[in-house]
């Protein structure tokens, strides 16, 4: 198979900081789509797997997943892109597409697996896939989104992840009019989640240790914000619907169980490497349910995408080159970011 040597930026180590390295990309096939890719946002998971906090991370690891560009070159069968283009990539770039999952639009649980952007066998070039770091993509155009023309680029990126990762179970559990959704943290899943979930008109609750984010959350589009670390606070707060947990450490789920209503349901999309123990009479009182959501599935993304331009949603960014990337990474760990970095990925061509 043909194949281009292009730039990345990635890392051979957990505690090695990442820089510039080459790597390869097929030349597209007659069903893919070749994005350049114009700028990736950063998501905590790049950090996790970078650091390899989860275990099973195989390196060098090329990150990121929150990929917007412009198509360069298209396969002989591609039928839904042109050069010239908008174009869209998130975590999923190939599922069996036969599966009960597939068949429904949830690649995210393809039985047989599906490949990911970055850590997933290469089904083309064997070794694994490496994300969007990089100068490039090359992805099937079924899994390629479009990014609609009222939205500024830069600014979503981050909705190919965190963007549908908070959409998805917003719209799975109802969150909408009447309903009242608390949300936890406010980093780049929790902002967009805030947005998200004040336009599909529910009554937004926020929770969040940093004083400085709490007293931004209104301007976000909460109707109330919980300072966390305030044991009056959390006491005095009134019974929620839905909480959406998007905390990447370790933390006490207990404590938000208590604040839902009988039949509510607290739903994990943080990633945090520790266990979070839950208490049976968390959950037997008020027959509570604790539920997670991983991602979305390409049609759902496309929906979430639609709705953002509707809504005129992207993310709050902080615009970086790619050559400070560490420093991103230091940052983002301390939950220093408002609310995500984008990389400009234009700045690659200077290394
Ligand atoms: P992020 O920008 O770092 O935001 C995480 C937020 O969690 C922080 O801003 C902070 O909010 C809060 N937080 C951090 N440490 C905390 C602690 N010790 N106790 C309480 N709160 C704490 O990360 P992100 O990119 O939004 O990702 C969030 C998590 O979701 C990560 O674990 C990531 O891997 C995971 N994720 C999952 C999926 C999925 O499909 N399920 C998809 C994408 C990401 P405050 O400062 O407001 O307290
Ligand atoms: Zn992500
Ligand atoms: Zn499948």
């Amino acid at each position: 198979m043909k194949t281009k040597d292009i730039k990345a930026y990635g890392t051979k180590a957990a505690d090695a900081p990442l820089h510039s390295i080459n790597i390869d990309r097929r030349e597209p096939t007659p069903h893919d789509v070749e994005i350049e890719i114009l700028y990736c946002g950063i998501c905590h998971s790049d950090l996790h797997a970078v650091r390899n906090e989860w275990g099973g991370t195989i390196y060098p690891i090329v990150p990121g997943h929150e990929i917007v560009g412009r198509v360069t070159k298209v396969g002989g069968h591609v039928t839904k892109f042109k050069p010239g283009d908008l174009a869209a990539v998130g975590c999923i770039v190939d599922s069996c597409r036969e599966c009960e999952y597939c068949k429904e639009g949830l690649e995210q649980f393809c039985e047989p697996g599906n490949t990911i952007v970055f850590g997933s066998p290469d089904k083309h070039l064997g070794g694994q896939t490496y994300g969007g770091f990089s100068e490039n993509i090359v992805v099937d155009e079924n899994y390629v989104l479009h990014v609609p023309e009222k939205l500024d680029l830069a600014s979503a990126a981050p909705l190919l992840c965190a963007g549908i990762t908070t959409y998805s179970p917003l719209k799975h559990w109802n969150a909408g009019p009447g309903k009242k959704v608390g949300i936890i943290g406010i980093g780049g899943l929790g902002h967009l989640a805030i947005k998200i979930a004040r336009a599909m008109g529910a009554y937004v609750v926020v929770f969040s240790t940093s004083l400085s984010k709490a007293e931004d959350a209104k301007r976000l589009g909460a109707d109330e914000v919980v300072l966390s670390t305030d044991a009056e606070q959390m006491k005095q707060q009134s019974k929620l619907d839905m909480i959406l947990d998007t905390v990447s450490a370790k933390h006490n789920v207990n404590t938000y169980l208590h604040l839902l209503k009988v039949d509510g349901t607290l739903v994990l999309v943080g990633l945090p490497a520790d266990q979070l123990p839950v208490g049976a009479f968390s959950l037997i009182t008020g027959r509570k349910s604790f539920a997670g959501s991983n991602i979305g599935g390409i049609a759902e993304t496309q929906e979430m995408l639609n709705f953002c331009a509707e809504h005129n949603i992207t993310a709050d960014i902080e615009l970086i080159n790619i050559q400070q990337i560490n420093e991103a990474f230091d940052r983002l760990e301390k939950g220093d970011v408002h609310y995500r970095f984008v990389i400009d990925m234009a700045s690659l061509k200077n290394n």
